[in-house]
């Protein structure tokens, strides 16, 4: 689900008036569901992640497969098969629909019809976690991650008409007959009917020390780079000052945390 300028900010404004800030008492239950996931030793940290997408790096439909596959597997994503009723965390879109009014008649023809990948954008001021009244969408306070608890998601879906960038997908059924079984991952939840869900950073992975599955998937490419923004030593932040790169409805201040780089090299 998408919205127009207008609609977030009625939104936004709608969440205000009704105290949905963050003012609720329940800032306690956030806490302790945080703290209940456990750290390995190995576990990865950063103050702030982010995730560099460099689109002319992802030369064959083989690599967004690849992607969008360890994503879905790694966390259950249910393949329903009907668009209407559709679940996902990592996607593909073209140029025009991810970047709305940032397109221009004489852009390269190789971009304006290259896919990209979508995702939540981990938005540094994010209208989701502003909106949810049982705050089972939550901004990490220690690296950023906008996590969304499964099992606190009351199903109202505040959170998708608020998220302008359509990245939340809600379970119009139970999504467990729609998981093969070999493709299961046992150590990831499974969903419930009624439930909104959506990328949460592999967070679960970083914590064991792994890097996000799509990352790992096409890391032959180097396309996708995951690091600590916070850190000027960090690639992600040595990718960023030296390319142009560009994010998702900025208009909308939202300050995402995925960044896409379009030109390559010669744009730096
Ligand atoms: S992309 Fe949408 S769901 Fe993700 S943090 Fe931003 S507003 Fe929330
Ligand atoms: S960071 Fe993890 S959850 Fe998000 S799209 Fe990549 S694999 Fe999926």
């Amino acid at each position: 689900m998408s919205m127009d300028r207008r609609q977030f900010i009625k939104i936004a404004g709608i969440s205000t008036v009704l105290g949905f800030g963050g003012t609720l008492g329940l800032s306690k239950l956030k806490d302790s569901w945080a703290s209940e996931m456990l750290q390995s030793p190995e576990a990865l940290n950063a103050k702030h992640w982010a995730m560099v997408i460099d689109v002319k790096k992802l030369t064959s439909e083989e690599h967004y497969d690849k992607a969008i596959s360890a994503c879905h597997r790694a966390h259950n994503v249910p393949n329903i098969g009907n668009p209407k009723e559709e679940v996902k965390w990592l996607w593909k879109e073209t140029y025009e629909h991810a970047f709305p009014g940032m397109e221009q008649e004489y852009m390269p023809e190789g971009i304006k019809h290259k896919p990209f990948l979508l995702l939540c954008n981990h938005c540094e001021n994010p209208p989701c976690v502003r909106v949810c009244p049982t705050k089972a969408t939550f901004k990490r306070e220690s690296d950023g991650i906008v996590m969304q608890d499964m099992h606190r998601c009351i199903g109202c879906r505040f959170c998708m008409a608020a998220c302008p960038f359509g990245a939340r997908s809600f379970n119009w059924r139970d999504p467990r007959p729609f998981i093969k079984e070999q493709d299961e991952n046992k150590e990831f939840p499974t969903r419930t009917k009624g439930v909104v869900e959506k990328c949460t950073f592999c967070y679960e992975r970083l914590a064991k020390g792994e890097m996000p599955a799509c990352v790992e998937a096409v890391k032959d490419t180097k396309a996708l780079v995951f690091g600590d923004l916070s850190d000027p030593n960090s690639e992600v932040r040595k990718i960023l000052s030296t390319h142009y790169s560009i994010r998702r409805k900025p208009e909308l201040g939202t300050q995402p945390s995925v960044y896409y780089l379009i030109g390559g090299e010669e744009n730096a």
